[in-house]
């Protein structure tokens, strides 16, 4: 556990707070942007570690200058713990148009609901304290109704999913050839079909990204590392790809 510089000139700031599950829950990263004083929380996670990520927000800024909560997508390690989110600071939750009545089954109090913004399918620009985050399409990778987040100062695209990696002990991926084995896994069982990937690197070589920051596992950085990343996804095969024949009765 611990709280990680990603990024940080005088008025922005991009912290990494460092996977706080433990047992049987899928590891996860929270992610801070804080612009002029005025923060972004992305994927917050759920009720075991609501606590430990509040506190060390805390130190950071003050939880009432928490603009955004940003979901990627409905899974419980990112949605689960909303309504504390949404109790404990004044910030706007944003979430794709899809899933705004499922997560209401996560225990969202009527008097919050409201403050969930949705984001259509097309992604929209978020300003914060005049920076423009862009929360871009990243439908099936793996959800139905997917975003990511490219932060145009850092040139940090946070990934969600996409880009994930469990059980590695470092945080940061050094050489990424011996990498593969922890991410091929997850790459192709969890996303539905190789086309999806084909669009998505067509659409991130256009970014000028430094680093993918996914919300699992270690992160890219570097230049060389997000290049041979995107070259990897792009002729992955995965999901319906390689489980035609399995559709048969057990
Ligand atoms: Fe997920």
């Amino acid at each position: 556990m611990a709280q990680v510089v990603l990024f940080e000139n005088e008025e922005h700031k991009n912290i990494l707070l460092e996977d706080h599950t433990e047992g049987e829950m899928v590891p996860a990263n929270q992610h801070l942007i804080i612009h002029k004083g005025r923060g972004m929380l992305l994927d917050p996670g759920g009720h075991k570690i609501h606590s430990q990520v509040f506190s060390e927000l805390s130190v950071l800024m003050p939880p009432g200058n928490l603009k955004y909560l940003f979901f990627s997508h409905q899974d419980p390690d990112i949605v689960a713990a909303a309504n504390f989110w949404f109790m404990m600071t004044p910030a706007d939750g944003l979430i794709s148009e899809l899933w705004l009545r499922f997560v209401a089954h996560f225990g969202i109090d009527k008097m919050v609901f409201h403050r969930i913004r949705t984001i259509p399918d097309e992604g929209l620009l978020l300003e914060l304290e005049g920076v423009h985050l862009s929360v871009i399409p990243a439908h099936f990778l793996h959800s139905a109704g997917n975003f990511q987040v490219y932060d145009p100062v850092s040139k940090i695209l946070y990934s969600g999913d996409l880009g994930a990696s469990i059980g590695v002990d470092y945080r940061i991926v050094g050489d990424f050839e011996s990498h593969i084995e922890a991410i091929q896994g997850f790459h192709q069982r969890y996303m539905p079909t190789a086309k999806v990937y084909r669009l998505w690197a067509k659409m991130a070589r256009t970014l000028d990204i430094e680093t993918i920051a996914p919300q699992h596992g270690a992160i890219f950085q570097g230049k060389e590392n997000v290049k041979k990343f995107i070259d990897w996804i792009e002729n992955q095969p995965c999901g319906l790809d390689l489980m035609e024949d399995i559709y048969a009765l057990p």
